[in-house]
């Protein structure tokens, strides 16, 4: 991630007056803005992002985890399938 850092409001924490950097574009209901995340918020990210790839200490269910788990019946045991 390469920042611009900016006097203004971070979407992810709500400060405002604060430095943050361009995020990306976020949508919702056929609206869009640019997201802007302080330095606290960014560093978050970051964490998030790299445990995404290694698949640690995801917060929040990923779609890849969401449909393999979905497949595995609880109470079946091991089956050894990985
Ligand atoms: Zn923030």
């Amino acid at each position: 991630m390469e920042e611009r850092w900016e006097l203004g409001t971070c979407w992810l924490c709500g400060r405002i007056e604060v430095h943050v950097a361009y995020l990306g574009p976020v949508q919702e209901d056929g609206l869009h803005a640019p997201m802007h995340g302080c330095e606290p918020c960014v560093d978050r990210l970051r964490r998030m992002l790299r445990a995404y790839y290694t698949r640690r200490d995801i917060p929040h269910q990923t779609p890849a985890r969401v449909v393999r788990s979905s497949t595995v019946r609880p109470g079946r045991g091991d089956t050894g399938v990985r």
